[in-house]
């Protein structure tokens, strides 16, 4: 009898570099791979051999990229056709059943966390955003659209696949409509009480920081009472946040015109666009530095910069950017005060971004308590497999 898979186009390892995979890792890297079928084109399913010919994996081949392989499978039973993505998805939709009460805007699919590498979709209402960032998932976009439509009950389909990862791939970016219609320039969504209006066309990533969910309800309970500075706001989140838990003021910066815009509106929308709310279209690094300048000082600093390292190889670089402007919040902060720090560089581990910011606390001659650590909310799970998929790190510090 023929096995399964046999006539599929092989991707043979080296002798002894299967242990990843063995392991459950989705990704086979370059330097992994002896030889692949010459039939195999971007996008394909192949199947992964160990040197001896055992079968390992079934998986996407990306010739062009360093991780030139992404599992779908570990079962050689399993066809990868679109049956097998419509299973994927209502895994991934039943998986959160029941986290849909904090908020009617959820991260549906978060990757390879979900055993969809290069698949992302946020819901925000009626509306799915997707992301593909691999040659794998642009082959099977058509099916996982439509089962995130039929399984997920929304109405429209919109696409934010436009983002620098695809260049690796050899993919143009592209962006736009894919089923129904929006019903106008942003979306209404609601998260912990708080309502916000999403661009999903022009907005940053999907058009919402979904990860923050949890930590935005976080920093809501620290803010009572206190003067809070709130760097790189995007539309709003933790400033609301902020002013919703009875802070005394919120000074809230973002260099993007259009992402104030929206978060001003987003404050009005809730009765919060009063005197306490200041708003600052400023560079983050040179405005902390004029802050200073001023003697201006906060009990409450949220830092939640965009991502500094995309890969381990911009770790160092990275790590003088979170250290310049962690020192200067810790110098901004008043006795007793609290730090709000984040990295979500899939680059820089827990580790290193707490050994950064303990440098910058030195540096401040500051003593700092680490009262929590923080993570993304539970709609981006990470697996045990693939720890690279805990990229957004916390620490809320007290500076005593
Ligand atoms: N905390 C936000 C998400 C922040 S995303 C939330 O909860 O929704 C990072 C933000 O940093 C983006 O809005 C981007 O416009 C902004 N940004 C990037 N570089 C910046 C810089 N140098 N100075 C100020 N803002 C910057």
């Amino acid at each position: 009898m023929a096995r399964a898979g046999e006539g599929a186009p092989a991707l043979v390892l080296k002798a002894g570099r299967e242990k990843s995979l063995l392991r459950r890792h989705p990704w086979v890297f370059s330097g992994a791979i002896e030889r692949a079928d010459a039939r195999a084109q971007a996008g394909d399913t192949v199947a992964v051999r160990t040197n001896a010919g055992a079968f390992l994996a079934w998986a996407a081949y990306s010739p062009q990229s360093q991780i030139r392989a992404r599992a779908w499978s570990w079962a050689e039973h399993e066809r990868i056709d679109g049956q097998f993505f419509v299973a994927r998805v209502r895994a991934a939709i039943a998986r959160r059943a029941g986290l849909a009460s904090a908020a009617n805007a959820l991260r549906l699919i978060h990757g390879e966390a979900d055993a969809l590498p290069g698949v992302v979709c946020d819901r925000y209402d009626e509306v799915a955003v997707f992301q593909f960032s691999s040659a794998g998932a642009e082959r099977w976009r058509e099916a996982v659209v439509d089962a995130v439509l039929v399984q997920g009950g929304c109405r429209v389909a919109y696409e934010r696949s436009d983002l620098d990862v695809r260049a690796l791939e050899g993919l143009a970016p592209r962006s736009g409509r894919l089923r129904g219609e929006l019903r106008g320039p942003t979306v209404a969504i609601v998260e912990h009480g708080l309502k916000y209006r999403v661009d999903v066309a022009d907005g940053q990533k999907t058009g919402f920081y979904l990860d923050q969910r949890a930590n935005r309800d976080r920093v809501r309970v620290l803010a009572g009472g206190r003067d809070v500075l709130n760097c790189f706001c995007y539309t709003g989140g933790f400033s609301l946040n902020a002013l919703a838990g009875g802070a005394r003021s919120a000074l809230s910066i973002d260099s993007s015109a259009a992402a104030l815009a929206l978060a001003r509106e987003n404050a009005a929308l809730n009765g919060l666009d009063h005197g306490r709310a200041e708003w600052l279209e400023a560079d983050v690094f040179a405005a902390l530095r004029t802050l200073r300048d001023q003697g201006r000082s906060f009990d409450l600093v949220v830092l939640d910069p965009p991502k500094f390292a995309p890969t381990a190889g911009h770790a160092e670089k990275a790590a003088r950017a979170y250290k310049d402007i962690n020192l200067l919040a810790l110098k901004l902060l008043r006795p007793s005060g609290v730090l709000v720090t984040f990295s979500c560089s899939g680059g820089v581990s827990p580790e290193l971004f707490q050994k950064v910011v303990a440098g910058a606390a030195a540096d401040a001659e500051a003593d700092v308590a680490v009262l929590e650590r923080l993570q993304a909310d539970v709609d981006h799970p990470v697996t045990l497999a693939f720890p690279e998929g805990e990229y957004l790190k916390g620490l809320v510090l007290e500076k005593r």
